[in-house]
C-alpha cells in the first residue's frame, strides 16, 4: 500500500458526458477485431454457401436485436428504444443487402469479407459527414456490424459480467454493448473516442451512469485491474489514485448520494420562495422518460418539449399520426399539467430529418427553426395539426421557435388559424383556448419583445441561443467557450427587458435554456422578476431547494445590484459569495 501511494497518479483529460463520480477498477471492454481474409471463392458453390451464411446471420442479428427490445425482463428506456429501432432500420436496409451480395456473387468475396468491407464504407461515409451527429452514428453502424460478423463468425457475444464495482473502458462503447452489461457494478464509462452526443452518452446519462468520453489514445495507458477514479463533471480520470485522493473523491461520492436523498424529499413540494412566493418548475423534455422523471420530482409540466429531438434518429420526419400518438401519450402522462410543445426546431445543431435541405456555410445563422416551418407550411401544418388534436386529451401550449420577426409570427399565427378551421370543420375535437407563444432567443426578439408580447399568450427565454447570437459565439464551438457567457451584463439585460415587458402586457415568461438550471443564476433569475423555470429533470431538487433560500425582496436587491455591474466576472464573483 505504501509503495502505491508513493507512485505517481496519471490524470486523463476527455469530455465530461455524464455527469457523478465513480470508483472503481478497471475494466477493459475486449470485442472480437474482426479481419478481412482475402480469400477469392473460385467456384458458384462456395459463393452460394456463403450466400446462405450471410443471409442466415442478417436474420440471426434482426432476431438478436427484436429480442434485446421485446426481453421481458428488460425495461428499456424511450433512448436505448430508439437506438435499436435505428439499428434494426439499418439491418433492414436493401441496399446494405444487395451490396454484400454483389460482393460475394460477383467479387468471390467471403462472407466475412463482404460484410466488413460494406459496413467500413457506410461507416467512412458517416464519420466523413460534416456534423457531429451524423460522425456519431457510425459507430450504430459499426455496431450492427459487429452483430453480423459474430453470427457469420458463429460466434456468441460475450456478455461482460462484474463482480466487483468497475469502470468499463473501450475504445468506444456501443449500445449493443451497455445493453449486454449488467449495469449494477458499473460506475462509469470511459473512451476513446466519443463526444457529448454520442450514444454512449445519451446512454449513460439516461442510466445515471458518470461518463468520460473522447480520452483519445491516453486511455490506452490504463492497465486492466487498475484503480481509477472517474470525476464525470470535470471529464477527468484518475489512475492508480493515492488514499488522500480517493478519501476527497469517496467524501464527495457520500456528499452527493447524501444531497441526492434530502433533495429527493423535498422536491416532491412545489417550488416556493422564502416567504411563500410560488414559483413555477416545469420540466425540459424530449420523450416520455424526461416528462416522467420530471413527475417524479413533482414539476409543475413540461415547460419545453423538443420535438426535434423526440422523432431523430428516424428517417425523414414524423407523420401526423405518429405525432399525433406521442402527444397523446405525454397528455396522458402528465394527468392534466401543461405541455408546452415546441414546434420542430431542426437546423443549426440539430439533427435534419428532411434530406434535400443544402448545405449551408453558417448554419446557426440560416435555415432553421420557424424558417423552415414557414417555408415549408406543410410540415409545420402537418405539427399543428398533431398537436390540435392531441390537445383534446390533456393541457397543451404551442411555442415557435427561432422567431425573429413579428411577419413571421404572423405568417404561423395564419396559419394556427387555418388548421383550426378545418379541424372544426372535420369536427374534431381540440382545445378551442390552447396558448400560443414563441422562444425569445434571437436578440431581435428580445429587443422587440414589447411588440411580440401584445401578439402571444406567453414568452419562453431560450438562453442556450439568446447567449450565443448576443455575444456572436457559436454554442459548440470549443474555441470560443469563454466568450459563451449567459452571465454577460449584455444578455442579462435582454432577459430583464423581456420580463418587464411581458409583465406589462400581462403575460407570462418562463425560462428554458440551461441558465435555469444554473443553481448560481436563481436568486438572479428571481430579481429579474423570473417566476417559471423550466429545466432538465435531474436539476429540479437542487433547483427548488435554491428557490426556497430567498424571499422576493431578497431576490430583487441582488437583481438590481447584479444590473449595476459592468462585468460578468463581477458578477459571478458576486452571486458566488452569495452561496
Ligand atoms: C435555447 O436556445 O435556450 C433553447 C432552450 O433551445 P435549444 O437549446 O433547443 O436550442
Ligand atoms: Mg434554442
Amino acid at each position: 500500500m505504501e509503495e502505491e501511494n508513493k507512485m505517481e497518479v496519471l490524470k486523463i483529460q476527455g469530455v465530461p458526458a455524464s455527469l457523478g463520480i465513480g470508483i472503481g477498477k478497471a475494466v477493459w471492454l475486449r470485442r472480437e477485431n474482426f479481419v478481412q481474409s482475402e480469400q477469392f471463392l473460385a467456384s458458384e458453390t462456395e459463393r452460394r454457401f456463403e450466400v446462405d451464411k450471410f443471409r442466415n446471420s442478417l436474420k440471426e442479428a434482426l432476431k438478436e436485436l427484436e429480442g434485446e427490445l421485446e426481453h421481458p425482463k428488460r425495461k428499456l428506456n424511450e433512448e436505448e428504444r430508439a437506438i435499436l429501432d435505428t439499428q434494426i432500420e439499418f439491418l433492414l436496409d436493401p441496399q446494405l443487402e444487395e451490396e454484400v451480395l454483389t460482393e460475394i456473387e460477383k467479387q468471390g468475396k467471403t462472407a466475412m469479407d463482404a460484410v466488413i468491407e460494406c459496413v467500413q464504407k457506410y461507416v467512412n461515409v458517416f464519420r466523413q459527414m460534416d456534423d457531429a451527429y451524423m460522425n456519431e452514428r457510425a459507430s450504430d453502424i459499426q455496431d450492427v456490424g459487429s452483430r453480423i460478423l459474430n453470427h457469420v463468425a458463429s460466434q456468441k457475444r460475450d456478455v461482460l459480467h462484474l463482480d466487483a464495482e468497475a469502470i468499463v473502458l473501450a475504445d468506444e462503447i456501443y449500445p449493443s454493448d451497455a445493453l449486454a452489461m449488467d449495469l449494477q457494478n458499473v460506475k462509469g464509462f470511459a473512451t476513446q473516442v466519443g463526444g457529448l452526443t454520442s450514444h454512449t452518452a445519451i446512454l449513460a446519462k439516461s442510466k445515471g451512469i458518470p461518463a468520460v468520453l473522447g480520452c483519445s489514445h491516453e486511455l490506452m495507458q490504463v492497465k486492466e485491474g487498475q484503480c481509477l477514479i472517474l470525476d464525470g463533471e470535470q471529464g477527468l480520470i484518475y489512475v492508480n489514485p493515492n488514499e488522500e485522493l480517493l478519501r476527497v473523491f469517496r467524501a464527495k461520492l457520500e456528499e452527493a448520494e447524501e444531497i441526492a436523498k434530502r433533495l429527493a424529499a423535498t422536491s416532491a413540494k412545489s417550488a416556493q420562495m422564502k416567504d411563500g412566493t410560488r414559483i413555477n418548475v416545469l420540466v425540459n423534455a424530449s420523450n416520455l422518460d424526461d416528462l416522467q422523471r420530471g413527475m417524479k420530482y413533482a414539476a409543475d409540466g413540461v415547460g419545453l418539449f423538443r420535438t426535434e429531438l423526440a422523432f431523430s434518429g428516424k428517417e425523414g420526419l414524423p407523420s401526423e399520426e405518429e405525432q399525433f400518438q406521442l402527444y397523446k401519450a405525454l397528455a396522458q402522462e402528465a394527468k392534466g399539467l401543461p405541455i408546452t410543445i415546441r414546434t420542430f426546431d431542426i437546423g443549426g445543431d440539430k439533427p435534419l430529418g428532411i434530406s434535400d435541405l443544402e448545405k449551408e456555410e453558417n448554419p446557426f445563422l440560416g435555415f432553421r427553426g420557424i424558417r423552415i416551418g414557414l417555408a415549408r407550411p406543410e410540415l409545420l401544418e402537418t405539427q399543428l395539426r398533431a398537436i390540435l388534436r392531441a390537445s383534446a386529451f390533456g393541457k397543451f401550449k404551442i411555442m415557435f421557435p427561432m422567431i425573429s420577426q413579428v411577419e413571421e409570427l404572423r405568417k404561423a399565427k395564419m396559419l394556427f388559424g387555418q388548421v383550426k378551421s378545418a379541424l372544426t370543420l372535420a369536427q374534431m375535437p381540440f382545445d378551442e383556448h390552447i396558448a400560443l407563444g414563441i422562444m425569445i432567443e434571437v436578440p431581435a426578439a428580445a429587443i422587440s419583445s414589447d411588440v411580440f408580447a401584445k401578439e402571444v399568450d406567453f414568452f419562453s427565454i431560450g438562453t442556450n441561443d439568446l447567449c450565443q447570437y448576443t455575444m456572436a459565439v457559436d454554442r459548440g464551438n470549443e474555441q470560443v467557450r469563454a466568450l459563451y457567457d449567459p452571465y454577460n451584463p449584455s444578455v442579462l439585460r435582454l432577459i430583464r427587458y423581456t420580463i418587464e415587458q411581458a409583465n406589462l402586457a400581462g403575460i407570462k415568461t418562463s425560462l428554458c435554456g440551461e441558465l435555469a438550471s444554473e443553481l448560481l443564476a436563481v436568486p438572479l433569475l428571481l430579481g429579474l422578476g423570473l417566476r417559471q423555470f423550466s429545466a432538465n429533470a435531474t436539476s429540479i431538487p437542487a433547483l427548488k431547494a435554491a428557490i426556497g433560500r430567498f424571499s422576493a425582496e431578497e431576490a430583487q436587491i441582488i437583481g438590481q445590484k447584479v444590473l449595476d455591474m459592468d462585468s460578468s466576472e463581477l458578477i459571478k464573483e458576486f452571486l458566488q459569495s452569495l452561496k
